[in-house]
């Protein structure tokens, strides 16, 4: 039997290392157990910079993109009563699709899934627009796409009306903010230090303070970022670059070292800087991706040992949607105001330029697939 096309999608593709490349791919129905999501926002992330560049392995041809929001466009019979989902209502989709099936998804941690199947070609711990190349059928994993391919194995959330596409399209940087303060275990009257406001530092401030924080510090070295984290919940804030003593100065805002660290800079001096601001028995949380090579030193003793701290690496957004949708729809913190750009998928290349020379004060850039 010969199907026909539902549709033609546009798409942004990264053929190789530093090319980007606009075309388009015919989209096929969805099989009985499977939808096909509309995209209308797609953020633009750091991660899809660096993919650009080949710092995160080699999975060209891609099409990048997995902060992504929209719409259900088609659905099978067996998705749509297993999902409760017909056309037309918005959804989020996960960025990781994984097997729920192996020890790691039986446990919950399923972005470290471990399946390791070589009958399928994929990798490890799939993730949209990141490690699935155009190559595999149907070629719609990325959200820089007017469509995108969901499987049955993909975790689908539906989202609110209230919640407007370009706010919604935060919903993937909120959940990894969510994660990391799970992973801190922060809890009612918790003071905690986070160390990047880049978009999901400030995210970690909003969710740190839903999480009942008592106190947030920030620290980082541009001032209008510093501003803009108390506005989401920061109370005090440490510019390293003018501050000698940073570990006294977070002491000083928090009353002492913080119960919890979150470490969301990305760069290996941050994370060093982290395991010293927490007091004896703290938890330090490492969110931030420092890229395949990098190496960090701590005091071993010092820093870790005889103060018995709990060092967390916290990856991606597992069980981070619900909160963060939940926020979102609850609007306690001005979270419209990180989306700073709009750009079309034709501009793809411009809006990388703003992103990658930190231009007209961008934090949140978005593609605008759908309006
Ligand atoms: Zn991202
Ligand atoms: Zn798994």
């Amino acid at each position: 039997m010969v199907t026909a096309a539902l549709t033609i999608s546009r798409q942004a593709v990264f053929p190789e290392r530093g090319v980007i490349e606009l075309t388009t791919i015919e989209v096929q129905p969805p099989a009985s157990d499977q939808l096909v999501m509309r995209v209308r926002r797609v953020g633009i992330c750091a991660t899809d910079l660096h993919l650009l560049e080949g710092h995160i392995g080699d999975p060209f041809p891609l099409v990048p993109g997995h902060e992504f929001v929209g719409e259900v466009a088609a659905i099978g019979g067996d998705a749509a009563q297993r999902r409760n989902l017909a056309v037309g209502d918005r959804i989020a989709v996960e960025m990781q699709l994984p097997c729920g099936a192996c020890p790691r998804c039986a446990e919950g941690r399923y972005n470290i899934c471990d399946r390791d199947d070589p009958a399928d070609g994929l990798p490890v711990g799939r993730e949209y627009g990141v490690n699935i190349p155009r190559t595999a059928e149907p070629g719609l994993w990325g959200g820089y796409s007017d469509y995108l391919h969901v499987p049955a194995e993909a975790i689908v959330h539906r989202l609110p009306e209230s919640v407007p596409w370009d706010t919604a399209a935060l919903v993937e940087p909120l959940a990894v903010s969510f994660r990391a303060v799970q992973r801190g275990r922060v809890t009612e009257g918790d003071t905690v230090a986070i160390i990047g406001p880049g978009p999901v530092g400030l995210l970690v401030s909003a969710a740190a303070k839903i999480a009942g924080a008592a106190r947030v510090v920030m620290v980082g070295t541009r001032p209008n970022r510093l501003d803009l984290a108390r506005r989401f919940g920061t109370d005090f804030t440490v510019n390293s670059r003018e501050v000698d003593d940073v570990r006294g100065a977070v002491a000083e805002a928090l009353g002492g070292l913080a119960d919890v660290v979150i470490e969301i800079a990305g760069v290996t001096d941050a994370q060093s800087l982290a395991v010293t601001l927490v007091r004896r028995g703290g938890r330090v949380v490492l969110a931030g991706a420092c890229g395949w090579s990098a190496d960090v030193t701590f005091g071993a003793d010092r820093d870790l040992l005889t103060r018995e701290i709990d060092v967390l690496p916290s990856f991606l957004s597992a069980g981070g949607y619900e909160p963060s949708i939940a926020a979102l729809t609850d609007a306690a913190y001005p979270y419209a105001d990180l989306v700073t750009h709009r750009f079309s998928l034709e501009q793809v290349s411009d809006a990388y330029d703003v992103v990658r020379e930190k231009r007209d004060d961008v934090i949140k850039a978005v593609l605008v697939l759908a309006d």
